[in-house]
């Protein structure tokens, strides 16, 4: 189901988020929500729950077809996502559905490693590199209540979206 994506300022946007604990069906319907809420807009490549007013840890991510993408899983939704270990950094242009106004330069590690389950349960560990690891870093503040307007260097690296 199509959910609506929770705007800045809403308070639900700065509380952490629960770790999930059981793996039933109400898990499989948030993965869904998250999917189809995405999926509805346009060059969406990222969506944690807490912005579609869910509080547990899970993201869906897909950058597929983003032309920045060197390589990616697809599309995955990964619940209590942790990232075990990062590397390099560079500042890149984000943008979020909760800020719709604005993007903004952010500096994300290049690649990282990263432990999570899928919505079944099946556990996974892997690596991401480039523009999907930004994705999934990204997703992952939403999860412990953190924006782009606090990752940004300072107020200069923030910009007013021309078009949407
Ligand atoms: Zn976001």
């Amino acid at each position: 189901m199509i959910r609506p994506v929770l705007k800045y300022p809403h308070p639900s946007l700065r509380n952490p988020a629960a770790e999930v604990t059981a793996f039933d069906e109400r898990v499989l319907e948030v993965a869904r929500d998250l999917v189809d809420t995405m999926r509805s807009y346009e060059k969406c490549v990222g969506l944690a729950a807490p912005q579609i007013d869910i509080p547990l840890r899970m993201i869906a991510v897909d950058v597929s077809r983003h032309p920045k993408t060197t390589a990616s899983h697809g599309l995955v939704v990964l619940v209590n996502p942790v990232v075990v270990m990062g590397a390099g950094k560079e500042v890149g242009r984000e943008g979020c559905l909760s800020l719709p106004d604005i993007t903004a330069n952010v500096a994300r590690a290049k690649r990282i490693q990263f432990e999570a389950s899928f919505p079944d349960g099946e556990p996974i560990r892997s690596v991401s590199p480039g523009f999907e690891a930004r994705a999934i870093l990204h997703e992952i503040d939403h999860l412990d209540g953190i924006l782009i307007l606090d990752r940004v260097a300072s107020p200069t690296e923030v910009f007013a979206r021309r078009s949407r």
